[in-house]
């Protein structure tokens, strides 16, 4: 079947896990794509040209020039767009592992004001924020903006202030030396710098249920799934959660789904959701709140296809549903090299920062400069923490875009002391 040349093609089938991160990445990375949801061998043979649905080459990517990828990593989907290259320099002033807002925000100051930067981001550009469907308290955006639009554009700025962003790569790993940092990133690369934002942010929580990782992606998802909600069309959609995030995701779904239920541990949403959000989910008809009830079981072989939902008092049942999203607390992104490189975490794991890293007003333990940890400095001399990865921040995406501002400042002073 003839398709449009202009845009990458993405044939699959909806019980993917492979497929949905590849739309996730597609999406979240502002690129325009069509979805072909494969649902017969016939279908599978004619449009993506492999045996059946079950072909292990699935799911096909088709780029606008006709080149295709078969079963292709995020790295090789990036590569073929042309996003990923060598460091362009051997050294920098200062590095920024992740692109969330903090990171994006850090970019633009850095590189606006002369600092040879490089922005190191492990997935798409955009962080938490370019999952959400519509952001609509970040200011200057009286009608709102989608996440990704609003990262899209932070990295355009970044990027025309000079700001070198190395996209799908991760950072895994770090040594130290006075007024040097050499990162370590997954395919092996090295990064050096003077100076370093860690701007990591946060990711959602499992449910920690049996069957969790097989289901991911295949009807179980994290997040508000701002990929997922046009193909949710008339279906029943259950979202976890108590916050914000849960709150949006609903709003986003309920203009596809038949019914969108949210499912609220406590007994009301929590109070840091926004009366707006509040007042549009109670406004909706195809919306129904359970407060004090979790899932306790996911069932399906493959593909989700039903929940059991546990009332607070004990009673169960178990509904069809073959959409679950998960929007409930974050972890930190320290998991596997905070701890190894030596930085000081709090006990969930979230960057201790300034006036946290000295309770008891000693200096934290290592700590060989004659002044006090900088406000947003780590126990590391010259690494600094912004936004959601850091403890006690405020997780917002104006208080990560702040923060990550304040940390260039920070760096500037640690630079010019040097
Ligand atoms: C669905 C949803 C809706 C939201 N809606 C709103 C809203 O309406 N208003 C609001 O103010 N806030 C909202 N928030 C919260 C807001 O998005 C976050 O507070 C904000 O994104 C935090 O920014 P950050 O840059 O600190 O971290 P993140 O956004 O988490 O970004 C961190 C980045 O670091 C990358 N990374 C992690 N580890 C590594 C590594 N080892 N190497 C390289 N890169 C790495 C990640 O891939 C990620 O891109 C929402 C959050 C979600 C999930």
């Amino acid at each position: 079947m003839d398709r449009s040349c202009d845009q990458v093609t993405l044939y699959g089938t909806l019980s993917s896990a492979d497929a949905y991160r590849i739309r996730d990445f597609l999406q979240r990375s502002t690129v325009q794509f069509e979805w072909v949801e494969l649902s017969s061998d016939m279908e599978a043979r004619r449009e993506a040209l492999v045996d059946g649905i079950d072909d292990p080459r699935l799911p096909v990517c088709v780029f606008p020039d006709g080149s295709r990828l078969e079963a292709p990593t995020l790295q090789q989907v990036a590569a073929k767009l042309g996003w990923i290259a060598p460091p362009r320099y051997a050294e920098y002033d200062l590095s920024i592992y992740g692109a969330g807002p903090a990171g994006l925000s850090a970019a633009v100051y850095a590189a606006s004001e002369g600092l040879r930067t490089v922005v190191i981001e492990r997935e798409a550009v955009g962080g938490q924020a370019g999952t959400s469907s519509r952001i609509e308290n970040y200011l200057g955006f009286p009608r709102g903006i989608s996440g990704a639009e609003l990262a899209e554009r932070a990295r355009q700025q970044a990027v025309a202030f000079g700001a070198e962003i190395l996209k799908v790569r991760e950072g895994v790993g770090a040594e130290f030396y006075p007024g040097r940092m050499v990162g370590h990133l997954a395919d092996g690369g090295r990064i050096v710098s003077r100076a370093n934002i860690c701007a990591t942010g946060a990711q959602y929580r499992r449910l920690a249920l049996p069957g969790e990782e097989q289901l991911c992606g295949a009807g179980l998802f994290y997040g508000a799934g701002a990929s997922e909600a046009a193909l949710c069309r008339g279906e029943d959609v259950y979202i976890v959660g108590g916050g914000n995030s849960a709150g949006q995701a609903v709003m986003h779904f309920a203009a596809y789904a038949r019914s969108v239920t949210l499912l609220v541990r406590g007994a009301q949403l929590a109070d840091s959701v926004s009366q707006y959000l509040i007042d549009r989910i109670a406004a909706t008809p195809n919306v129904t709140v359970r407060t004090r009830c979790q899932i306790t079981e996911l069932h399906g072989d493959g593909r989700l296809e039903a929940i059991t939902i546990t009332a607070a008092d004990g009673t169960s049942e178990i509904v069809r549903t073959g959409r679950l999203f998960v929007c409930i607390g974050a972890v930190p992104n320290t998991q596997g090299w905070g701890e190894r490189i030596g930085i000081a975490l709090d006990e969930r794991g979230f960057v201790l920062t300034g006036a946290d890293l000295m309770p008891d007003g000693r200096r934290p333990e290592g700590w060989t400069l004659d002044r006090d940890p900088l406000f947003l400095e780590t126990n590391i001399p010259g690494n600094f923490a912004a936004g959601d990865v850091r403890h006690g921040s405020i997780k917002r995406v104006a208080a990560a875009v702040g923060e990550g501002a304040m940390a260039v400042r920070l760096v500037h002073d640690y630079l010019a002391r040097l």
